[in-house]
């Protein structure tokens, strides 16, 4: 799968996975600060040097916490999430996390291990006209990650942090919300794709020590 591929399965999976999460927060305001914190960071980072487009959208959604990434870099977090976060750093140590899920190709792997894709690369040519295909993926294989993914992307969030001058010591208290939200009862959604904040927040003080934050 080449950045090509990966920038049109994302920009056609986009309107369906936001449409998920009850569409667009109705705020322009509030759409522009969370990308104006996600081109930041983009631009001060290694991120700038890749092939993909980054956008960052704000979703509608009052109830399920989350943030994710589809491959190419459309790049989402829900109001639930969003609406929890105490300061700019915290956005910026959630939208850092998601670059990183971009620039690891995290999802782009998912797909290009999957049956399917291994089905249609063989019989279609894919290229930007990826319309048809995205329906086949499955939410799984978007937004599953593993966690060796969400590590990686925890520290290169911490290093983008740092490298855009926020606080590194704020993405712990991503986690911290993040745990709270996980409780025995809710948004099982949420623990699959982002699995252990206790263990991620030991590796991410690690991070912040390699990285001088
Ligand atoms: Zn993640």
């Amino acid at each position: 799968m080449d950045p090509e591929q990966e920038i049109a399965i994302g920009l056609q999976s986009a309107p369906r996975m936001a449409q998920e999460y009850g569409g667009l927060y109705q705020d322009a305001r509030a759409q522009s600060y969370v990308d104006m914190v996600g081109q930041k960071l983009v631009t001060n980072s290694v991120a700038s040097n890749s092939p993909y487009q980054y956008d960052f959208h704000l979703l509608a959604d009052p109830q399920t916490i989350n943030a994710f990434a589809l491959p190419g870099g459309q790049i989402f977090i829900t109001y639930a999430l969003y609406s929890q976060l105490q300061n700019e750093d915290q956005l910026a140590g959630v939208l850092g996390h998601e670059i990183g899920h971009v620039l690891g190709r995290h999802s782009a792997e998912r797909i290009a291990e999957s049956e399917f894709w291994q089905t249609v690369s063989q019989g279609a040519s894919v290229g930007a006209d990826a319309g048809g295909l995205v329906a086949g993926i499955g939410q799984n294989v978007l937004l599953g990650n593993g966690r060796g993914d969400e590590l990686e992307s925890d520290d290169l969030g911490v290093r983008f942090m740092i490298k855009s001058g926020y606080d590194p010591y704020q993405m712990i208290g991503v986690m911290e919300i993040l745990k709270a939200a996980a409780g025995p009862s809710r948004v099982p959604e949420f623990q699959s794709t982002h699995p252990d904040p206790d263990n991620r927040m030991e590796k991410i003080r690690e991070s912040i020590k390699k990285y001088g934050g």
